[in-house]
This record gives structure tokens, C-alpha cells and sequence, in this order.
């Protein structure tokens, strides 16, 4: 069947199939990330549904709303060459109601780390994804692991408003040299690529060692090395479920995020640890 192109509610809701529903939701400027979670939805459910929006919501007004890359027929391409059956590319005007006021609250978890970095980032997040969550009534939905703090808050979301959604987590999708694949990766020149290549060394020199301490003092060996055309915002070593700091005495499944500037470009990276007692 060919792919459905739903521009606004109405036509998404006449594209409604009868069996499982996967949800990918997006901002569009498709990679090879983007199409490893349209793989995964494939794999899961009858129909795919892939969203289309650039959230102004969880952008702060210093921030690249306006210029966030928009490739819609490249997009469109993309989804029909991994199968999806409807692209969900509502606009704005569609999405929020002029005189809207209720919004959903990340909580402290959206206050911390990347959220102390990007305020009301997560109440955005969470406000869009709940609205898509009712708009296209998904049994499961996927989001990349490439965006911790966002899946994280999403499963606490569906936990703590008891949601009937299934979240399911997608390995982060690597350049081959470790670059992780961003939307953003685009406005790096060839010298601020390379610079950016710091990042998943950091965390992957952090991810050899054994303690938090040792991690830490690692992964920041590594950034520092970069030199000034790398400005780090943070280096976090995480519980996943809380995204508060792990202590030296913390066993289990650890997140070491890192987020930095490199010109005008800010990029986020992660990789999940398992640390022993
Ligand atoms: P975005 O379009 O950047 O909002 O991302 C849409 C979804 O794709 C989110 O769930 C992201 O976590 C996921 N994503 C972005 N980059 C990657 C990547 N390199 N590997 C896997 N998933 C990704």
C-alpha cells in the first residue's frame, strides 16, 4: 500500500487501520537513526505511523527553531523506502489551539541535566507526545536511545498518567567513525566535525573505566583534550530511571550523557553502563 500523507487530524484519523499501531514520533530531517526506529515499529505492529513536527514548544527562544533543518520530501522518501504507512505532518496552526493553557509538567527530572541546560525542553517534549500519543492512539511507541533524558521522562510520563502505551527503546545509530547520527550533525563544518568526534571518545574512554569516580575523571580527560572550540555544558553520570548523579557506591544500569557546543552547534551523546558493586 502506498504511503498516507495525513497533514492534519482529520485526514490522520481516516487513515486509521484496524490492527496494532507503532508510533515514530520525529522532527523530520530523516537519518539513518530515524530509519532504524521505523525498522523496529515495522517489526512490531500492523501499521507504522510516522510524525512529522517541528515542536515549537520545546524550543527556547535562543534556541535553532527557525533554522532546524526541514527536508520533507527527502523525509517522505525515506518512509516509504522502511515501509511506514502514514506520515503524520501536522502544521502548528493544527497542532495547538490559539488559546490553549493546560501543558504536561516534566517534574524535577525535567529540571536536571539537560533540562537545567534547556528549561521547559521536557514540558515541550512531553506536551507534544502526549497530544500525539491521543491523536494516533499508538500500542507502542519508539524513541532513541540517543535522546536519554527524553525517553527517560516519556516512561515516567506513561507510568506516573498510566498511560496504555508501550515504550520501546532503540540502540543509538553511529557514523562509523562514532559520530552519533543528529539532525544537527548537518551544520558542522568538516574542522567542528572532527572537534565533534570528542564527545563519544569521552564516552567511550569513561564507559573502560570501573567506578563513577574514575568514569568521570575520564570522560573529562577527553573532552578537556578537545581544546577551546569544544564548550561543554555538561558531563552527568546518571540513573537512567531518575537522571540524578550516581554515587561511588551505586550498582546497576548507569547513563554517561555528555552534551557541548561545538561552534554554533550544540550536540548530545550518551552511551549505558553497567556498573558493579
Ligand atoms: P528527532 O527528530 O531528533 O526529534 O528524533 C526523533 C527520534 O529519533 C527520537 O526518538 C530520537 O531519540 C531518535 N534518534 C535521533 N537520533 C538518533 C540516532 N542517532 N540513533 C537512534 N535514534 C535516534
Amino acid at each position: 500500500m502506498d504511503l498516507i500523507v495525513a497533514g492534519n487530524r482529520d485526514d490522520l484519523a481516516k487513515a486509521r487501520g484496524t490492527g496494532t499501531v507503532a508510533l515514530v514520533p520525529t522532527m523530520g530531517a530523516l537519518h539513518d537513526g530515524h530509519r532504524s526506529l521505523i525498522r523496529a515499529a515495522r517489526a512490531r505492529a500492523d501499521q507504522v505511523v510516522v510524525s512529522i513536527f517541528v515542536n515549537p514548544l520545546q524550543f527556547a527562544p535562543n534556541e535553532d527553531f527557525s533554522r532546524y533543518p526541514r527536508t520533507f520530501d527527502a523525509d517522505l522518501e525515506v518512509c516509504r523506502a522502511e515501509g511506514a504507512d502514514v506520515v503524520f505532518a501536522p502544521s502548528a496552526v493544527d497542532m495547538y489551539r490559539p488559546d490553549r493553557q493546560v501543558s504536561v509538567c516534566s517534574g524535577e527530572m525535567g529540571t536536571i541535566v539537560e533540562g537545567a541546560s534547556r528549561p521547559g525542553h521536557f514540558d515541550g517534549v512531553l506536551t507534544v507526545v502526549l497530544k500525539l500519543f491521543n491523536l494516533v492512539h499508538p500500542d507502542l511507541a519508539i524513541f532513541g536511545q540517543k535522546d536519554a533524558q527524553q525517553l527517560a521522562v516519556i516512561r515516567r510520563m506513561v507510568a506516573d498518567l498510566d498511560l496504555p502505551i508501550e515504550i520501546v527503546g532503540a540502540p543509538t545509530v553511529r557514523e562509523p567513525d562514532g559520530l552519533a547520527l543528529s539532525s544537527r550533525n548537518r551544520y558542522l563544518s568538516a574542522g567542528e566535525r572532527t572537534v565533534a568526534l570528542a564527545l563519544s571518545r569521552a564516552l567511550r574512554a569513561g564507559a573502560a573505566e570501573l567506578t563513577p569516580s574514575a568514569i568521570r575523571a575520564t570522560a573529562r580527560a577527553v573532552l578537556d583534550a578537545a581544546g577551546p572550540e569544544l564548550d561543554l555544558d555538561y558531563l552527568a553520570l546518571v540513573d537512567p530511571a531518575t537522571f540524578k548523579e550516581v554515587g561511588d557506591s551505586y550498582a546497576g544500569s548507569a547513563v554517561l550523557a555528555v552534551a557541548a557546543r561545538v561552534g554554533t552547534t550544540r550536540l548530545i551523546d550518551n552511551v549505558v553502563l553497567s556498573l558493579r558493586p
